[in-house]
């Protein structure tokens, strides 16, 4: 693949190149936002690693930008650790995945590679489907079968995270923090009370169960097999 890092800290920057080229890719370096969004533009990457704290142009604004402009370049954002709601900006405004600093240097290569797995065309990003259920990112709409399915914001926000990622599990944890943006003392229960709620409004009246959980792990969305 072609990607192209974006990272303020050189150091890191060149650690992370050559780390991917080593791996078989082609691996470019920016510094700053504006500079990266030019690049991009001028030779659209298969994949952009985005470091979020850059100076001047936010790593958000770059990726806000990038979409605007139809980037059809993956994207992954690397996130200060903890920072759960640049996380949820970040996938909110179209980041495909999302790794938290200090990371190492094996598990990026390994996000970055099974991005390269999934679908490699803009819209598989936009439009994820599992089964005969469809999510249409930028329209916000969902649809299973011909048939059309209303969710609340919250609910969509959850079916988009679960969709993302198909038959990964989710902890109740790590959707509390990735959609209410809160820790888990707060509410796993309202995890589990949408988790209900969504199931009923995707699942309930078809022949295939698409939302599964696992007692002790969590949820996770898949075809079936
Ligand atoms: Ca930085």
């Amino acid at each position: 693949m072609r990607i192209l890092v974006v990272e303020d800290e050189r150091e890191l920057a060149r650690h992370i190149a050559r780390a991917l080229t080593r791996h078989g890719h082609i691996a470019g370096q920016q510094h700053d936002g504006a500079e990266a969004l030019r690049c991009a533009a001028a030779e659209p990457p298969d994949l952009i690693v985005l470091d979020l704290n850059l100076p001047g142009l936010d790593g958000l604004s770059v990726l806000a930008r990038l979409k605007q402009a139809g980037c059809p370049a993956r994207v992954l954002i690397l996130t200060a650790r903890g920072a759960v709601e640049d996380r949820v900006k970040g996938l909110k405004a179209g980041a495909d995945d999302y790794l938290a600093k200090p990371f190492s240097m094996d598990e990026l290569v390994a996000r970055i590679e099974a991005l390269g797995r999934r679908g490699a065309t803009p819209t598989a990003v936009d439009l994820l489907a599992v089964g005969d259920l469809h999510l249409d990112v930028h329209r916000r709409r969902v649809t299973r079968g011909d048939r059309v399915i209303e969710l609340s914001p919250r609910e969509f926000d959850l079916l988009q995270v679960l969709m993302q990622e198909p038959g990964r599990f989710f902890s109740r944890t790590e959707l509390c923090e990735l959609i209410w943006r809160r820790d888990h003392l707060y509410g796993t229960r309202t995890v589990e009370i949408f988790v209900t709620r969504l199931r009923k409004k995707v699942d309930s009246g078809f022949a295939v169960p698409l939302i599964q959980t696992l007692r002790t792990v969590g949820y996770t969305i898949r075809p079936p097999s």
